[in-house]
């Protein structure tokens, strides 16, 4: 993750993976102009003819998105497509046309005016305003003639380049067909790139420039240097397609613990967001989970979920497991993951705000329940249970969480160090939880004091830096001082050269996007405890995360 900026032909953004990819642009249609009113000179049933067509068309399209993509992007879109054919939405647009508008216009006030109302309900249904809003504007783009605003189709394997994506968007990418993705905006710990490191896309996030590249350009997309490369030479193409072989190799080797060259065991778990990921997870070789964030199950939900519904959902998961560790973290609300039940979003700061275990505790019914849902999985099935708090602060919310969730009948209780706080307060807060498990995306933001979804602070997000890495060796050397296991669950630990970093700072499991475990499986075992022990030491002795990598390279190539 190199600095952002720019020189003839490269640019340089965040890389997100160690992927790399070759091929030609398309550029993410924007949004089209939005219509002004005016009247038409077709006749009012004309005009009332060409939305209602527009609208169906947009549906049509919708449902067809939504039936090739399944699972969760379909209900997304199939809830798009029943709001598109709203009875009252059309009635206010043949309103509109009856008074002599054109359909462009009828179609955006109706639907803006729709919108309007339904922020003004707030929770489920006011975040539904945004959906009702680009449907809009695909009726509009329809009806202008114009691509579809979103990911294009251009029926050929390409690389997406975007200012940013939805998270819907991320989840409805085409793997077949995307080759790779760009994005102008964006930080490497944003849940979107969180999504694109899950689904395994090569991606480079926050590449300033990238607006310029042209529809059909040919250009490299290196993740693991942070470049883009337009109209590369053909060594350029043939060194892309030498390491592009190389990666597959790596990816198809065979599946065995997680271990250094001497044979030190580092388990390899998986970061989950849903139960259906559990299959690919295990099939990848992960040897447990290490993360499920089990807020993503409830995102859209406006009221707290009973604990049946939760006790459903663990099950299903811990199902997939059986014998083998899992960690789950209990709900973490708030930031850029607000729960209507359990986060005010009128706070100004909300990062700093009520989030994580001091949402939780400040609603501790919705803390109980969920335990109790878990202790009930857990009884169920024969998964290794552990539970941890995300966003813990001080030694008081440690041994409170962890005294509440022995009390519900869960073995294992931890903590995340996520907050430089608590990784410095790291040996007595392991002195009276089980575990700590560091969270190195927001330990990175809260260190270095830069917002994990900005673009522009982007390159000071990199997990890299010593400042960073300092905080991680006192939780490594806390663990041992008071043999508690120390794992990584942030994306730090799917960084192949960083992982080696992590365990010589003392890290005993890492977690990770299963997508990463193959690569990180084969850089381990390349290198004994003791190099990795000395890469960290060389890190450690540097003062920026650009003279940290080097450092690490040169210490593991000696
Ligand atoms: C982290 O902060 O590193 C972490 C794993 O939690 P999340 O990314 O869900 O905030
Ligand atoms: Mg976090």
């Amino acid at each position: 993750m190199t600095p952002a900026g720019s020189s003839a032909g490269m640019l340089i953004g965040t890389g997100i993976g160690q992927g790399v990819a070759h091929g030609p642009v398309a550029r993410m249609a924007p949004p089209p102009a939005a219509p002004v009113a005016e009247k038409s000179t077709l006749a009012p049933e004309k005009e009332r003819e060409r939305a209602a067509e527009a609208v169906s068309a947009v549906a049509a399209d919708l449902a067809a998105r939504g039936e090739k993509a399944g699972g969760e992007a379909q209900e997304v879109l199939e809830a798009q497509v029943m709001m598109a054919q709203d009875p009252s939405l059309a009635e206010a647009v043949e309103a509109k046309t009856a008074e002599g508008s054109r359909a462009e216009w009828a179609v955006h006030s109706a639907f803006e005016e729709f919108a309007e109302m339904l922020k003004g309900l707030g929770g489920y249904l006011g975040e539904r305003a945004a959906d009702l809003n680009d449907v809009s504007q695909r009726v509009v783009a329809h009806l202008r003639g114009l691509p579809a605003p979103g990911v294009p189709d251009p029926g050929r394997p390409f690389v997406l380049v975007a200012r940013d994506l939805a998270p819907a968007d991320t989840a409805l990418l085409d793997l077949d067909k995307v080759l790779a993705l760009v994005t102008v905006e964006g930080g490497p710990t944003s849940h979107t790139a969180i999504l694109a490191r899950g689904a395994g896309i090569t991606a480079v996030v926050g590449a300033r420039g990238a607006e310029t590249l042209a529809e059909g350009q040919d250009i490299i997309v290196d993740a693991a240097s942070s470049h883009v490369i337009a109209d590369p030479t053909a060594e350029q193409r043939a060194e892309v397609q030498r390491r592009i072989e190389q990666r597959a190799a790596v990816q198809s080797a065979p599946v065995t613990p997680g271990a250094l060259a001497d044979g030190t065991a580092v388990p390899l778990l998986a970061n989950l967001g849903s139960p259906e990921g559990a299959e690919n997870a295990v099939q990848l070789g992960a040897e447990g989970v290490g993360l499920f964030r089990t807020e993503f199950l409830f995102l859209s939900s406006d009221r707290a979920p009973s604990v049946d519904e939760q006790a459903k959902a663990y099950t299903q998961l811990l199902e997939a497991f059986p014998g083998k560790k899992v960690v789950v973290r209990v709900l973490d609300a708030g930031a850029d993951k607000p729960l209507p039940f359990l986060t005010n979003d009128e706070e100004e700061n909300p990062a700093l705000g009520l989030r994580g275990i001091r949402a939780l505790l400040a609603k501790q019914e919705v803390l109980e329940d969920q335990l109790t849902a878990l202790a009930q999985a857990e009884a169920a099935t024969e998964a290794d249970v552990w539970v941890m708090a995300p966003m813990v602060s001080t030694v008081e919310e440690a041994e409170q969480f962890t005294e509440l969730a022995l009390a519900h009948g869960l073995k294992t209780a931890g903590v995340m160090v996520e907050v430089p706080s608590s990784a410095l307060l790291a040996e007595p807060i392991l002195q009276r939880t089980g575990f700590a498990s560091i969270g190195t995306n927001d330990l990175t933001q809260y260190a270095m004091a830069a917002d994990r979804l900005l673009g522009s602070v982007a390159s000071l997000q990199d997990p890299w830096h010593p400042a960073v890495l300092r905080l991680i060796r006192e939780v490594g050397a806390a663990g041992r001082s008071a043999s508690k296991p120390v794992g990584v669950c942030g994306e730090a630990a799917a960084d192949p050269l960083l992982a080696v970093v992590l365990v010589g700072l003392g890290v005993n499991t890492l977690s990770m996007a299963p997508a990463a475990l193959a690569e990180v499986r084969y850089e381990l075992s390349q290198h004994t405890a003791d190099s990795a022990r000395a890469a960290a030491e060389a890190a450690l002795g540097t003062t920026s995360a650009a003279a940290a990598r080097a450092a690490v390279r040169e210490a593991l190539t000696q």
